[in-house]
C-alpha cells in the first residue's frame, strides 16, 4: 500500500539561522570545506573520465569556482551500456538494500553539509538561508524515497483470489532512467530525481544543468561512497543540446525524469517519441505563471510579507515563485504601498555576505533577458516599485526586484524566471472570472490565497487548476512528505515529488498468480 504517513520518518533539522552565532559558525565551516580545484568530470562505471576542462563561474562575482569536463558521445554510450547490464541486479536486490544505501548517503550529506552549502552559494548564487533549505530538502528526498522503497519495493502485496490460488503484485525497476535537472535547485532536484529512480530499482544516467555541475558531481561521489554501485549510477555533465539530446534520443533508455522549462520538456517528449526503443516514461516538472489572490479581508502586513518572500526569495528563480499578485480593487492602493515598502528593505548583492536577501541571476544571458523585459515595462510606464541597486559586485549578474503594473491578469503571457512581480486588480463579485482567467493561462503550478473567509479560500482551492495551493502564507519552499510538489498542464506531468505516488511512476508492476 501507499505510505502516506510514516511516524518513524523525520525531516532533516537543518539549522536555525536566527540563533546567535549559527550563521557565523556555518560561514566558518563553509570556508574550511571549500575546495580549490574541484573538477566535475564524467563518472562512468565508477571511473572518472578525462577531457578538456572549462571553468565554472560564481554568478555573483565572476570568480572561477571549479572546472567541468563535458561527456562525449562515446562516454554517453558506454554509460548506457553499463547501466543496462547492471539494472536487473539492482532491481532484484530489493527495496531495503537500496534504502540502506540512500539513507547512508543522507547521513553523509548531513555530516559534510558545509561542502554542499558552499557549492550552493558559490556555484548557484544561493544565500545562506536558501543553501541551508536546499541541503535539507536533498536529505529529506533521500530519506523519504528510501522509506518508500522499504515499504513498497521489499515485499509483494498479496491480493484476493479464489481458493487454491495465490495472487501477488510486485514493483520492479523499469530499466535505464535519465535524470535531467535545472540549475535553480542544483542539489535538491538533482538528488531528488536520482534517488527516486534508484530507490525504485532503476539504473541512472544523471545530467546536471550546465551552470551547476560541481555540486551534482559531489552528490554523485557521495552516493557511490554510500554503496550505490558504479555501474548503476553514472554522472554525465554537459550541455542539453549535446549530452541531454544524446541521452533522451538513446534507444536503450526507458524513462526520463526532467525538471526545467516547458519548452525543453516538449523537445524531450518529441525526442522520446521519435525513437525505435520501448515506449518511454516522461516525468516532467516544468515552469509556472503563479498567481496570488488577495481579497479585501486579507491582512495587509501578511500579504506584503508573503508576496515579497514568494516573489523575490532566491531572486525569483523558483518554479513556485509568485509572478502575479491579484489584489481586490478596493484594497489595492494599501496592499501595493506595503509591498513596495517591503521591497525597499531588500538587500541585493553577493550571497556570500550574510545580510544579502536577494542574490544574483544565474548567468549573463538570463540576466540580459530579464533586464530587457524590465526595460520594456519601464518604457511603457509600468514599473511602480524597485529595490535599490547598491554595492553590487561589478562582475556579477544582478536584477534588483521590480514590481510591474498590468491592466488585466491575462496580460501575463509567460514565465519570467527572475525577481519580477506583476500586479493586477480585480473587482469584488468577479472572483470566479478571476479564477477562470488564471486557469486559462494553461500553467498550473502554485497558487497563493490571502483571505480571512474560510469559504472563499475553500472555493478558490477547489476551482484552481494547480498542483499546490497555499492559504494565508507564502507559496514557496514545499516540504518533502508534507507538501508533495508539482504542477499540471504546461507546468508538468506529475506525479508529485516528495509525495506518496512519485516512486511508482519510476516502476513496473508485475502480477504473479500461482496455483497452490
Ligand atoms: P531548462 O533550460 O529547461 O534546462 C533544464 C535542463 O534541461 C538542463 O539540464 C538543460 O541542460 C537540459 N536541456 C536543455 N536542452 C535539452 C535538450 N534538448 N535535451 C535534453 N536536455 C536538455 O531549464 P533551466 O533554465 O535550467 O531551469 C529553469 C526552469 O525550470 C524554469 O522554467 C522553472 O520553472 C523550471 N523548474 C521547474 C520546477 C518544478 O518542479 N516544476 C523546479 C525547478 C525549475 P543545459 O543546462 O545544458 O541547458
Amino acid at each position: 500500500g501507499l505510505t502516506l504517513f510514516d511516524p518513524a520518518r523525520r525531516n532533516s533539522r537543518g539549522y536555525d539561522l536566527g540563533e546567535p552565532g549559527v550563521p557565523e559558525a556555518l560561514t566558518a565551516a563553509i570556508a574550511k570545506a571549500r575546495q580549490s580545484n574541484h573538477i566535475a568530470a564524467p563518472i562512468v562505471g565508477g571511473v572518472t573520465q578525462g577531457g578538456a576542462a572549462e571553468p565554472v563561474r560564481n554568478p555573483a562575482t565572476g570568480a572561477v569556482v571549479g572546472q567541468v569536463i563535458e561527456a562525449d558521445r562515446a562516454t554517453v554510450d558506454a554509460a548506457v551500456a553499463a547501466a543496462r547490464k547492471a539494472q536487473d541486479d539492482w532491481s532484484l536486490a530489493g527495496g531495503s538494500f537500496r534504502a540502506d544505501r540512500l539513507e547512508r548517503a543522507a547521513d553523509l550529506l548531513e555530516e559534510r553539509d558545509a561542502l554542499f552549502l558552499g557549492l550552493a552559494i558559490d556555484e548557484a548564487g544561493k544565500t545562506l538561508v536558501d543553501a541551508v533549505a536546499e541541503v535539507r530538502e536533498a536529505v529529506d528526498f533521500l530519506r523519504y524515497y528510501a522509506a518508500q522503497a522499504r515499504a513498497d519495493f521489499t515485499y509483494p502485496v498479496v491480493l484476493p483470489g479464489p481458493t487454491g490460488e495465490r495472487n501477488e503484485l510486485i514493483l520492479e525497476g523499469k530499466g535505464v532512467f535519465v535524470a535531467i535537472s535545472p540549475w535553480n535547485f542544483p542539489l535538491a532536484i538533482f538528488l531528488g530525481q536520482v534517488s527516486a529512480a534508484l530507490a525504485a530499482g532503476n539504473s541512472v544516467l544523471a545530467k546536471p544543468a550546465e551552470q551547476t555541475p560541481l555540486i551534482a558531481h559531489a552528490a554523485v561521489e557521495l552516493l557511490l561512497e554510500a554503496g550505490v554501485p558504479g555501474d548503476v549510477l553514472h554522472y554525465l555533465p554537459g550541455r542539453g543540446e549535446t549530452v541531454g539530446a544524446a541521452l533522451t534520443g538513446h534507444d536503450d533508455i526507458i524513462g526520463v525524469a526532467f525538471t526545467g522549462s516547458t519548452e525543453v520538456a516538449r523537445m524531450i517528449n518529441r525526442s522520446l517519441a521519435g525513437r525505435d526503443g520501448p515506449i518511454a516514461t516522461l516525468i516532467a516538472e516544468t515552469g509556472g505563471a503563479n498567481a496570488m489572490i488577495v481579497d479585501s479581508t486579507a491582512l495587509p502586513e501578511q500579504v506584503a510579507r508573503d508576496a515579497v518572500a514568494s516573489a523575490f526569495q532566491s531572486a525569483g528563480q523558483r518554479c513556485s515563485a509568485l509572478r502575479l499578485l491579484c489584489v481586490q480593487e478596493d484594497v489595492a492602493d494599501t496592499m501595493i504601498a506595503m509591498v513596495a515598502g517591503a521591497m525597499a528593505e531588500l538587500n541585493v548583492g553577493d550571497p556570500a555576505i550574510l545580510s544579502t536577501d536577494v542574490g544574483p541571476i544565474i548567468d549573463a544571458e538570463a540576466q540580459a533577458n530579464i533586464a530587457a523585459y524590465v526595460a520594456e515595462a519601464r518604457a511603457a510606464g509600468r514599473v511602480i516599485a524597485e529595490a535599490a541597486r547598491t554595492n553590487l559586485p561589478a562582475d556579477g549578474h544582478f536584477v534588483p526586484p521590480v514590481l510591474i503594473r498590468l491592466d488585466h491578469v491575462t496580460d501575463l503571457k509567460r514565465e519570467i524566471f527572475g525577481p519580477v512581480l506583476h500586479v493586477a486588480t480585480w473587482k469584488g463579485g468577479e472572483l470566479d472570472q478571476l479564477i477562470d482567467a488564471i486557469n486559462a493561462s494553461g500553467y498550473g503550478l502554485t497558487l497563493g490565497v490571502h483571505t480571512r473567509i474560510d469559504g472563499v479560500a475553500a472555493h478558490i482551492a477547489a476551482r484552481a487548476q494547480v498542483g499546490n495551493v497555499y492559504v494565508n502564507r507564502n507559496q514557496i519552499g514545499a516540504i518533502v512528505g508534507s507538501q508533495p510538489f508539482g504542477g499540471r498542464g504546461l507546468s508538468g506531468t506529475g506525479p508529485k515529488a516528495g509525495g506518496p505516488h512519485y516512486l511508482h511512476r519510476f516502476a513496473e508492476e508485475k502480477s504473479i498468480s500461482t496455483d497452490i
